[in-house]
C-alpha cells in the first residue's frame, strides 16, 4: 500500500498478560512479524510487563508501548509512573486519553494535554486518543465532540511535537464491541481531524501526522479501513492478545 506515511499498528494489551504470557506473545510475534518494514509495529503491555518486554524485542522490529503515564516528573505522586521512568525501559510510545481512561479514571482533555507534553519532553511519542459515543454519534455531534477532545488533547504542544503526535481516532461504541465503522465513516472522521490539525499547525504538519483507527480492528477488516487515503494506521485492542490476529492484522494492512 502506498501511502506518504508510515503505517503505525499497536497492541494496547490494557490490564492482560503477566510476564512469563507476554513474554510467550512477543517471542511469537518476532518470529511472525520479522520480515516487516513497511509498518511501525507498536506492543503496549501493562507497566508489570514493560522491563521483561523491553528486554525481549531488543534485536527485533517491534517497539515498545506503555499504556499511560503520569503528567508530573519525580516526587510525591503515590500511584504515578513517570515519562523518565518509561524511557528505562526503552519505551517509545505511550497511549494517552484512551477512552476507558477518559471514562474510568475521568481523564481531561487538559490532563491529557499536559502528558502528552511530558512524553514528548522525554523523548517518547504519545499516542492520543479521541472519539466519540453512540450517543454523540446518534446525535450528529461527532465532528465536535473530537475537535474539542483533539485540541485540547494538544494544546501547548509545538508543531514539531504535533507532527511527531500519534492520532487515534477510536469511536466509544466500537471499542471492544464487534461493532467496527464503516470504511467510509472512519475516513471521513480521519479527513476532519487532519483538518482540524491544518488549521492549527498547517498544511505540512496536518499531511504529516499520522491517525490511526481503532475499534475492532481484525485480520478481515484491517485491509479495507487501511486503504482509505487518511488512515495511517491501528490502535488493536482484543485481536492484539493473540499472535494470529494482531500478525495478520500487520500482514494485511501491507
Ligand atoms: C482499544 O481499546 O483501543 C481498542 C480499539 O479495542 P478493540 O480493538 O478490542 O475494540
Amino acid at each position: 500500500m502506498d501511502k506518504e506515511r508510515k503505517l503505525i499498528i499497536a497492541g494496547n494489551w490494557k490490564c492482560n498478560k503477566t510476564v512469563a504470557e507476554a513474554l510467550v506473545l512477543v517471542g511469537d510475534l518476532k518470529r511472525e512479524l520479522a520480515p516487516v518494514k513497511e509498518v511501525d509495529i507498536v506492543c503496549c503491555p501493562p507497566f508489570t510487563a514493560l522491563d521483561a518486554v523491553s528486554k525481549a524485542i531488543l534485536d527485533s522490529n517491534i517497539r515498545l508501548g506503555a499504556q499511560n503515564m503520569g503528567e508530573n516528573g519525580l516526587g510525591a505522586f503515590t500511584g504515578e509512573v513517570a515519562a523518565g521512568m518509561l524511557k528505562e525501559f526503552s519505551v517509545g510510545y505511550v497511549i494517552l486519553g484512551h477512552s476507558e481512561r477518559r471514562q474510568f479514571q475521568k481523564e481531561s482533555d487538559a490532563l491529557i494535554a499536559k502528558k502528552a507534553a511530558a512524553a514528548h519532553a522525554a523523548n517518547i511519542i504519545p499516542i492520543v486518543c479521541v472519539g466519540e459515543t453512540l450517543a454523540e454519534r446518534e446525535a450528529g455531534i461527532t465532528n465536535a465532540v473530537v475537535e474539542t477532545q483533539l485540541k485540547g488533547s494538544l494544546t501547548g504542544l509545538t508543531s514539531e511535537q504535533v507532527e511527531r503526535t500519534v492520532v487515534a481516532y477510536e469511536p466509544v461504541w466500537a471499542i471492544g464491541t464487534g461493532k467496527t465503522a464503516t470504511t467510509a465513516q472512519a475516513q471521513e472522521v480521519h479527513a476532519f481531524l487532519r483538518k482540524v490539525i491544518g488549521t492549527l499547525h498547517g498544511d505540512t504538519v496536518a499531511r504529516r501526522v499520522r491517525i490511526q483507527y481503532g475499534g475492532s480492528v481484525k485480520p478481515n477488516n484491517a485491509r479495507e479501513l487501511m486503504s482509505q487515503p487518511d488512515v495511517d494506521g491501528a490502535l488493536v485492542g482484543g485481536a492484539s492478545l493473540e499472535v494470529r490476529s494482531f500478525a495478520d492484522i500487520i500482514k494485511n494492512s501491507i
